[in-house]
């Protein structure tokens, strides 16, 4: 499933190596508690979980190009948003670039 990141507002999808499943789970794989409570993309998420274990996150994984939500028409948005195939769960604080 494709999500907004909290932190930067890019798209990403669940599948790659990101915290979408340790914040719906509750996981708390993180020693810094913000990325136990918000989705955050692969660059956004820290390199090691708290335990040292390195993650695959920690920069962009180039499977497809970074793209900010207010950069896709927002008629895509609203059809992804119909479809249930985007999880969007707040985009309050994000600043533009
Ligand atoms: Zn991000």
């Amino acid at each position: 499933m494709l999500f907004v990141c909290e932190k930067c507002g890019v798209i990403d999808d669940s599948a790659r190596e990101n915290n979408f499943t340790n914040v719906t789970y509750g996981f708390e794989n993180y020693e810094d508690d913000y990325f136990n409570k918000h989705i955050c993309c692969t660059e956004c998420c820290p390199a090691k979980y708290k335990d040292g274990v390195w993650t695959l996150s920690g920069k962009w994984h180039d499977y497809f190009p970074k793209k900010y939500i207010w950069e896709v028409n927002p008629e895509v948005i609203n059809q992804l948003i119909k479809e249930n195939k985007i999880y969007i769960k707040s985009l309050k604080n994000k600043t533009r670039k």
